[in-house]
């Protein structure tokens, strides 16, 4: 046996569950339609809610910044990363988001691992919601607080949970939770929790990566959606997604983002975004505040969608959001339609498995956005009729 032996017999374990994600390699640009292989697909699986990953506006944005700025920051930003466009978005998207102050990131994962692990530390307690995103998971995982897990969308369950960890009498208690929550496109309760937070006095965390964009005015995201800035304390974003560039950020009073620019490691040791990525986040925060016209076009082609898939009796979970999982339960059998999708309709459709969702809830999520039309979805939905028919799932 050679020592890395391993690494092939893990591989063909996964083969054999049904868990081996197929990479697919896209040769044209995020869009409805998209090249794999030199074969056009339908694009139902990307997070660019808005189109705006190919958006002409961003493009100019960032070629103009690169021409000014040059294509990297050089280093971390304590050091000699930090850019008049860093501290410019830190403040428009601080505006956005209706706080006084903001932090930029390298992605929403470095923004979710850095700040949880210096909110809450060794004497602390975070109670984090179960189906939370695996970065809020590992954020807790590099806090020395003690870790507290609470039901999914369960009330009596976090307040439970407070109750344990004050039981303890830990200095700070944290609530971490994802607004949306990414495999279900169900929401949390973010009003009702931050009522208990205020009751407790516990700190508030909510990762917004996909409610911005896509709830609240013109896609402020959920905290603006239940109007609760007052009870919420820390919204933490990604720039992946709606906004269609790369990066992460928090959002919360102005003494937030100073402390986590003196604490957060991935800040302090990792080197700042590059300027063109800035200034097209910066341009899709204009695009935003400009009109709210693409945030009406991804619900109207969700709901579209929705509405099809339920009348021919898919099972889509419990999604209040564009995200639309359309539950499989086998491994093997939702990796399997995937294929067929992909491979005889010309539909791109990813299948998602254990670990990602628990075991026996595998999925196809489906994901519409503002560049899909009508038309579009009306092929997507021909496809799946015909598929579900052949399976008998419908
Ligand atoms: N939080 C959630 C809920 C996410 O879905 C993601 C992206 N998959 C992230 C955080 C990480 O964001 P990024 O892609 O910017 O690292």
């Amino acid at each position: 046996m050679g020592k890395m032996d391993f690494l092939r017999e893990a591989l063909e374990g996964l083969k054999s569950e049904g868990r081996y994600v197929n990479i697919r390699t896209l040769q044209t640009p995020q869009g409805a339609w998209v090249k794999i292989r030199g074969k056009k697909v339908l694009n139902l699986c990307s997070n660019n809610y808005l189109g705006l990953a190919n958006d002409k506006r961003l493009k100019n944005a960032a070629k103009e910044a690169i021409d000014r700025y040059g294509i990297g920051a050089g280093a971390v930003r304590t050091i000699a990363g930090t850019m008049s466009l860093h501290e410019e978005f830190e403040e428009r998207i601080a505006r956005f988001k209706k706080c006084s102050g903001a932090i930029l990131f390298q992605s929403g994962f470095n923004a979710n691992l850095g700040s949880i692990s210096v909110l809450a530390d060794s004497g602390d307690a975070i109670i984090s919601e179960e189906l939370n995103h695996a970065s809020l998971i590992d954020g807790c995982r590099l806090s020395k607080a003690k870790r507290y897990v609470y039901k999914h969308l369960d009330m009596g369950s976090l307040e439970n949970a407070i109750k344990e960890a004050q039981r303890e009498k830990p200095g700070r208690i944290l609530i971490a939770t994802d607004g949306v929550f990414s495999m279900d496109g169900d929401t949390a309760p973010v009003d009702e929790i931050g009522e208990l937070a205020e009751r407790y006095g516990c700190i508030v965390y909510v990762d917004d990566a996909h409610g911005e964009g896509v709830l609240g005015d013109h896609g402020r995201g959920i905290v603006d959606h239940y109007k609760a800035h007052e009870t919420v304390d820390v919204e933490m974003g990604t720039l992946s997604k709606a906004f269609g560039v790369m990066g992460g950020y928090v959002a919360g009073s102005s003494e937030l983002a100073e402390y986590l620019k003196q604490r957060a490691r991935p800040f302090l040791f990792s080197s700042a975004l590059n300027p063109g990525d800035v200034a097209a986040a910066l341009e899709s925060v204009n695009i935003l505040e400009e009109s709210d016209i693409l945030v009406k076009k991804l619900w109207d082609n969700a709901s579209y969608l929705k509405q099809g898939l339920s009348s021919m009796g898919f099972d889509l979970g419990s999604s209040k959001t564009p995200i639309i999982p359309m539950m499989i339960g086998n491994e093997k059998k939702a990796g399997e339609m995937s294929k067929t999708l992909f491979e005889e309709m010309n539909i791109f459709a990813q299948a998602i498995v254990y670990p990602t969702v628990p075991m026996n809830k595998a999925r196809l999520r489906l994901q519409p956005s503002a560049v899909h039309d009508h038309g579009d979805l009306d092929y997507a939905l021909e496809a799946l009729e015909r598929l579900g028919e052949n399976l008998k799932i419908i």
